[in-house]
């Protein structure tokens, strides 16, 4: 009798978006001629950046062509696009990472899922709350966690709060952790870590002997100079950290895939008879048995990021969202709400006012200003009371949600 993997069994419905979409739909229903807009999505809204459709275009008619048709290529990625990456995304910045440490995927998402294959089921997880569910729910699907509770919590994972009262940066655990989840700038809440900041963390993991997982598809956010990039420009993260880049959000490339993993050489964990592993080779050797590479047309299309035209087109697309986050918070505040992230960021975090649940909040929102935004609490039980409204809309949509919320929201 076949068996399937129990673990499974664990996992929460996909609760909020089905009950997002229920409420959405019943109001629709009972208001026919209400104009909805929703500011409630974490997908890019803006086509693609012209430099990476031109070199698209030429990579489709070099597979059209004897000449220059491509099999199968390296797992890892083609070494012109890790060349690439290494040098203006890392060595750049006096990060010290080579393009054989850099490993091409097909979004940050599986990387951050399939990287708990090369990790034992006994580790100590620390995760933030709220959170990104993908680093909660493949932990549950590998059996690293108990049961999970009515709220969505689960034994065996330690949860590291973030809210107004730490700034949205989680306090450093007590005791001793063996793989945490970072994610700067913060989807949900739009928080950024200072360096200072991401050298505690640092400095608390090299002492033991933990491993950080740090997701930095949102850096092309940051606008600020003195915040960090990459977790890498933090003096000891190369013995630390792992580091998840996408081309999703600085590029619009959530339709076309193409992401990348940094796992260091020099990084190490324990084996059972106690001895240090490098966790490149045992990363290389998933990535090559599990994965069979990105497609040539698309790395090519990532390539062309790192042209001149490519920087200052996606430099124009991150801008575009900036500015509306700029808009939603400045409207929202003078609406009288209380607003986080939003600055180095595509999220803003929204305090509900007068002590109303963020469910409450949803169907406030909903009812006077027909605006759909995300419940805070659906992220992780310490985003109760917290509400996400994403940038990733037309400037259209922007004004005229939040000129709506200006004028007609009422607690
Ligand atoms: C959008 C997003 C990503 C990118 O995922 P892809 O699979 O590369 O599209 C990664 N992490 C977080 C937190 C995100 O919001």
């Amino acid at each position: 009798m076949a068996k399937i993997n129990d673990n499974y069994l664990k996992l929460k419905a996909g609760y909020l978006f089905p009950e997002i979409a229920r409420r959405v739909n019943a109001f629709a229903q009972a208001n026919p001629d209400a104009q909805i807009i929703k500011l409630g999505i974490g997908d890019v809204t803006e086509p693609l950046p012209e430099a990476c459709c031109t070199a698209m275009m030429k990579a489709v008619q070099d597979m059209g062509d004897r000449a220059t048709f491509k099999g199968y290529g390296p797992e890892q990625g083609y070494s012109w696009l890790r060349e690439k990456i290494a040098a203006s995304d890392f060595q750049a910045r006096g990060c010290d990472i080579n393009a054989e440490e850099i490993f091409i995927s097909d979004g940050s998402k599986c990387d951050t899922g399939n990287i708990l294959d090369i990790f034992g089921h006994d580790n100590a997880i620390a995760i933030t709350d709220p959170v990104y569910p993908v680093y909660l729910d493949t932990n549950v699907m590998a059996g690293n966690t108990g049961p999970g509770n009515d709220a969505g919590k689960y034994e065996g994972v330690r949860y590291l709060p973030i809210t107004a009262d730490n700034n949205f940066t989680a306090e450093i655990p007590s005791e001793k952790v063996d793989l945490i989840y970072l994610c700067f700038p913060n989807n949900p809440t739009g928080a950024t870590a200072t360096k200072s900041d991401l050298k505690a963390w640092v400095d608390y993991a090299n002492a033991n002997g933990s491993i950080i997982f740090f997701d930095a598809a949102y850096e092309a956010f940051i606008t600020d100079s003195d915040l960090p990039h990459s977790i890498y420009e933090i003096d000891g993260a190369k013995s630390c950290a792992i580091e998840f880049r996408s081309f999703s959000k600085n590029a619009g490339f959530t339709g076309t895939r193409c992401a990348l993993t940094v796992v260091p050489k020099t990084l190490t964990a324990k084996a059972a008879d106690g001895s240090d592993v490098e966790l490149w080779k045992l990363w290389n050797r998933r990535h090559c048995t599990k994965f069979n590479g990105v497609s040539y047309i698309v790395q090519r299309g990532a390539e062309a990021v790192y042209t001149e035209a490519g920087q200052a087109q996606t430099k124009a697309l991150v801008s575009f969202y900036l500015e509306n986050a700029k808009i939603i918070c400045a409207k929202l505040t003078a609406a009288g709400l209380k607003v986080y992230g939003g600055v180095n960021a595509p999220y803003v975090w929204v305090q509900t006012p007068a002590g109303l649940s963020s469910w409450d909040f949803f169907d406030k929102l909903l009812h006077n200003c027909n605006v759909v935004g995300t419940p805070g609490s659906g992220f992780g039980a310490a985003g109760e009371g917290y509400f996400r409204i994403s940038a990733f809309n037309s400037r259209e949509n922007v004004e005229e949600a939040t000129q709506r919320i200006t004028e007609k929201f009422k607690v």
